[in-house]
């Protein structure tokens, strides 16, 4: 691992502990009352967080973000450490939501995104990221592969549970009035008749996408 893959580590440590709306967001994944949507957020926050601090190294170690190897070994370290976060803590919460409702399913694991951070590496070795643009594409896409890590389990897992029998609703919310595709998109829907782009983000969406699931038939016998 280089010396800037474990300075970029301890800084995310140190702005993770700092950051207000994050630690809020633990607290409640901690509450014992979390569902998924907490798990989004928490996605979408450990990902902000992940921006402020590529921000800070890239304006102190410019030039190491020009090689595209260092660049993809960097990026490899720290999605390596979030994709293991992330689906920890979806798998932690899935299964305290799964115990309330007598639910004895696996949480999967979505593969992890290599393709997406190469390409990202290639495109950002082009480029000048001391230019204000290609900085602010550059940490939007980080943020895009971090939100998606969660968007991809969520995928995965609603498959998965509605080829298991289960009966799935995927639920997009653009709550926060991301834009007008988005706001086409938005809905809850039954698995898998869902829209085909449904688990797609574009850069910098903000909308909130996940599932819930019940047994078959649960409320069918009242
Ligand atoms: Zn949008
Ligand atoms: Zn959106």
């Amino acid at each position: 691992m280089s010396a800037l893959s474990d300075k970029i580590k301890s800084d995310l440590i140190k702005l993770s502990k700092s950051n207000g709306h994050l630690q809020s967001i633990i607290k409640r994944l901690e509450s014992g009352n979390a569902n998924l949507s907490d798990v989004d957020d928490f996605a979408q926050a450990t990902g902000a967080v992940l921006k402020k601090v590529f921000e800070k190294s890239i304006s102190e170690s410019p030039k190491a973000f020009t090689d595209e190897q260092l660049i993809a070994e960097i990026l490899g370290d720290i999605f390596g450490d979030n994709y293991e976060l992330i689906n920890s803590v979806a798998e932690n919460i899935q299964k305290q939501l799964d115990k309330a409702a007598g639910i004895g399913i696996k949480p999967q694991r979505a593969d992890f995104p290599s393709e997406r951070i190469e390409n990202l590496a290639k495109v950002t070795a082009q480029k000048d990221l001391t230019d204000k643009t290609s900085l602010s594409e550059f940490t939007a896409s980080v943020e895009n592969i971090n939100g998606s890590i969660f968007t991809d389990y969520v995928k995965t897992n609603a498959d998965f549970r509605s080829k298991a029998g289960l009966k799935v609703y995927v639920i997009r919310s653009d709550h926060s009035k991301c834009c007008a595709w988005c706001s086409k998109l938005a809905g809850k829907y039954v698995y898998p008749d869902v829209p085909k782009d449904v688990w797609r983000r574009h850069k910098r969406c903000t909308c909130e996408i996940t599932y819930v699931n019940e047994k078959a038939g649960t409320y069918d016998q009242i």
